[in-house]
């Protein structure tokens, strides 16, 4: 199959060369020419592990271009997928398609015989009709089609999930399209990943209530950790008594500062917009969305609780800047409403995070970026933990302790026992747990 790939991002360049790697012929199209070059010289334009071993392998064997041209690329194309971004638009809460449906105008121009059109973006419900009618009506080859294949591989384990899903959702109108998809995801049958051929506004749907359902998990837990904090519970266990049975399942409930990421926050504004305009209220996704604004606003607070009451002219430490471990991305990531709101009390901060500080550089102002961990505490009178990396997870508290100023640690991912970070003589805070200060 030779299949081209507009967007080269987190979805389209981890799709890319997985399915490259599946022995499929790939082109990969970005408009953004830095990134292409980047590529022709084997550098990533992301970080994720595992892709830039993928991606050589696969270039060497002449399976995976890269290029900024689609009208070439396209000329043999049996599947073209859209693999752009679908930011917020800016005021209102929908999805903004506006790289969707110039992507498509740009297919439509482009194609020489009919392809498959297939949707990798998350875009709301409807968007695939829309997209034929563009198609159509930008005279697309007679027998060009539009399906619907929602990605739901997760940053920092893009290309595991990718080539180990749990399932693989197709949303198509047509024979062709399904059998099409198929021979493209045959190689995953070996696995035995289940695939689900549904229609193409259901595939859209599954996708939103995918994330939405996701990003309620986590609300709720958070709201059980607030409540835990004031009764005296402890919200992991808790986590844990109820992530044991199988109707409910483990995943998804560590309380923690809210979720960020470029996909939850949007999704979940998103699919609020479709309820509105369709005249059916999401009303528990509304609730988690204002859940989760309300606890990004709250992390600030727990440090300047931490501290006394103040947080002016206090230096405080942040460990984790990205809005997960094993990623570079810094879209709605938590840390960037904790830090605004720290300087906003007058706070200075220092910040580390192993992979994250070039893409985070630009969008933090008067921030002190640090070598590692120890420096980003030194002189601080509170660290606060923010993303829950690796190397995070087994620091010398000790030696934390001598070089911070002041003894507050203030854990929003719960990665330290409060028992071990007491006896090295720091102050320990986590979320939903007790707190327990230092004798
Ligand atoms: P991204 O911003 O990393 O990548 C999008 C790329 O598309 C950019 O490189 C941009 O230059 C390129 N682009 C835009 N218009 C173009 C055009 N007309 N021609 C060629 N290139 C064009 O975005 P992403 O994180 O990969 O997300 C893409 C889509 O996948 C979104 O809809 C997102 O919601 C969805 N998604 C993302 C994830 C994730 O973890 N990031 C997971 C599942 C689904």
């Amino acid at each position: 199959m030779h299949i081209v790939m507009i967007g080269t991002g987190y979805v389209g360049l981890v799709s890319g060369a997985c399915f490259a790697d599946f022995g499929h012929q790939v082109t990969c199209v970005d408009k953004d020419a830095s990134k292409i070059d980047g590529l022709h010289q084997g550098r990533m334009p992301i970080w994720e592990p595992g892709l830039e071993a993928i991606v050589s392998h696969n270039v060497q064997r002449g399976r995976l271009t890269f290029t900024t041209e689609l009208k070439p690329a396209i000329d043999t194309a049996d599947a073209v997928f859209i693999a752009v971004g679908t930011p917020t638009r800016r005021g209102d809460g929908h999805a903004d398609l506006t790289y969707v449906y110039a992507a498509a105008k740009e297919i439509a121009g482009a194609l020489v015989k009919p392809a498959v059109i297939v949707t990798k973006s998350t875009v709301p419900v409807g968007t695939g009709d829309e997209i034929a009618k563009i198609l159509k009506d930008n005279s697309a080859p007679e027998g060009t089609s539009v399906a619907s294949n929602p990605e739901f591989l997760r940053e920092g384990a893009a290309i595991r999930d990718f080539k180990i899903p749990d399932r693989i959702v197709v949303g198509a109108e047509d024979d062709h399209a399904r059998e099409v998809l198929r021979e493209i995801y045959r190689p995953l049958f070996l696995n035995k990943a289940p695939i689900l051929f549904t229609g193409r506004r259901t595939a859209e749907l599954i996708k939103y209530a995918a994330n939405a359902f996701l990003a309620t998990k986590i609300s709720f837990i958070n709201e059980i950790a607030d409540l835990c904090e004031v009764v005296g519970g402890d919200v992991q266990e808790v986590a844990r008594g109820i992530g044991l049975d199988n109707r409910i399942g483990p995943k998804f409930l560590h309380a923690g500062p809210g979720y960020g990421g470029s996909c939850f926050p949007k999704d979940t504004l998103a699919l609020l917009q479709t309820g509105e305009s369709y005249g059916v209220p999401m009303r528990i996704v509304g609730s988690v969305v204002a859940v989760n604004e309300e606890r990004k606003n709250k992390m600030a607070d727990r440090v300047r609780e931490a501290l006394g009451g103040t947080l002016q002219g206090k230096r405080i430490g942040v460990l984790g800047l990205t809005f997960k471990p094993n990623t570079d991305d810094m879209r709605d990531a938590p840390s960037l409403s904790l830090i605004a709101k720290l300087q906003e009390g007058g706070a200075t901060v220092a910040a580390f995070d192993p992979v994250g500080i070039e893409a985070a550089r630009p969008m933090l102002k008067d921030v002190d970026f640090t070598s590692d961990a120890y420096a980003a505490a030194t002189d601080a009178d509170a660290l606060v933990l923010v993303t829950e990396w690796d190397e995070f997870r087994a620091l010398d508290l000790k030696k934390l302790a001598g070089v911070m100023r002041g003894n507050a640690l203030i854990d929003l991912r719960n990665v330290y026992e409060a028992g071990e970070v007491i006896r090295a003589g720091l102050d320990y805070r986590g979320i939903g747990v007790p707190a327990v200060t230092a004798a």
